[in-house]
C-alpha cells in the first residue's frame, strides 16, 4: 500500500507542479503586459522605436496621441503643469523617461510648461519646416515622441527655452518634498 500511496502522490505532485507551471506562464505574461503598459517601472523592456500607431493609440489619449505621435499642440493656459510648482521630474508621457528636473523650469508667460534645459541625454532635435520660419523640434530620444520646440529666447544659464506640450509629460514629484 506505500507504494501506491506513494505513485498516487506522485501523480498528484505531477498534476500540481503542472498547474504550478501553467500559473507561472500566466503570471510571468500578465507581467509582461504590466511592464509594457508604461508605468513607473521605467518600460526598459519595450522596443519603443517598434511600437506601431495602433499600439501607440492603446496607450495613449486621443490627445496624448496627436501631440506625441503626430507633433500637434495644445491649446495655451490648457496645462496644469503650466502651474506645476514643486521640486520633482517631469518624465516622458509615452514612455516614462525623465526628460526635465523642476529645477530648470521657469515662468515664460506663453501658457506652455517652459524649461531652459533638458535632463543630459534626454531629447534628440530635429528641424521643423510647418511654419513659414523653421523651428527647432525636440522630442523624447528613447520613444520619438514630440515635446516641443526649442527657442534662443530662454533665461540664463543656458539662453534656450524649451517649450513643452504638458500633454507630453507626466510630473514625478520627489518624494521627499
Ligand atoms: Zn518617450
Amino acid at each position: 500500500m506505500p507504494t501506491y500511496k506513494g505513485q498516487s502522490r506522485r501523480a498528484f505532485l505531477q498534476v500540481l507542479v503542472g498547474g504550478a507551471a501553467l500559473g507561472l506562464a500566466s503570471v510571468s505574461g500578465f507581467r509582461v503586459l504590466a511592464e509594457t503598459s508604461g508605468g513607473s517601472s521605467g518600460g526598459n523592456s519595450v522596443d519603443w522605436a517598434a511600437l506601431s500607431e495602433q499600439e501607440w493609440r492603446r496607450r495613449l489619449t486621443d490627445e496624448e496621441f496627436k501631440i506625441l505621435r503626430k507633433a500637434g499642440t495644445e491649446r495655451a493656459f490648457s496645462s496644469p503643469l503650466n502651474d506645476e510648482t514643486r521640486k520633482g521630474t517631469f518624465i516622458c508621457a509615452g514612455c516614462a523617461l525623465p526628460l526635465f528636473s523642476s529645477e530648470t523650469k521657469f515662468k515664460s508667460g506663453t501658457g506652455w510648461p517652459s524649461f531652459y534645459e533638458p535632463l543630459p541625454d534626454a531629447v534628440e532635435t530635429k528641424l521643423d519646416f510647418k511654419l513659414v520660419i523653421p523651428r527647432t523640434e525636440y522630442h523624447c530620444r528613447r520613444c520619438g515622441g514630440h515635446q516641443g520646440h526649442v527657442f534662443d529666447d530662454g533665461p540664463e544659464p543656458t539662453g534656450k527655452r524649451y517649450c513643452n506640450n504638458g500633454l507630453a509629460l507626466d510630473f514625478v514629484p520627489d518624494e521627499s518634498a
